[in-house]
């Protein structure tokens, strides 16, 4: 995971509901994914429905996949992202 942290390839910014949706269903699409999130990262918090997010392109496989925010990572001042192609977890 920290070996990546340097590939930020931005796409773009996605709304709460939007963000709230793909976090939700990678969650339950990928199995630990859950737990993981539980263990490595804090809540975003206070989140408010207008509050907009950015994307990112995942480095892995064919770049199809999109990092979410879905948390804080516990020990870096980082983003903890999840991918929605591939499940996996990116500090951004
Ligand atoms: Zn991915």
């Amino acid at each position: 995971m920290s070996s990546n942290i340097a590939q930020n390839y931005p796409s773009g910014l996605e709304s709460e509901a939007q963000r709230s949706a793909a976090v939700t269903a990678a969650l339950e699409r990928f199995d630990g994914l859950r737990a993981k999130v539980a263990t490595e990262a804090t809540p975003l918090g206070d989140v408010g429905p207008d509050d907009e997010w950015w994307v990112w392109v995942c480095p892995r496989g064919d770049f199809e996949g999109r990092l979410h925010a879905a948390g804080y990572a516990l020990e870096r001042r980082a983003v903890y992202t999840v991918c929605d192609s591939c499940g996996e977890a990116f500090l951004r």
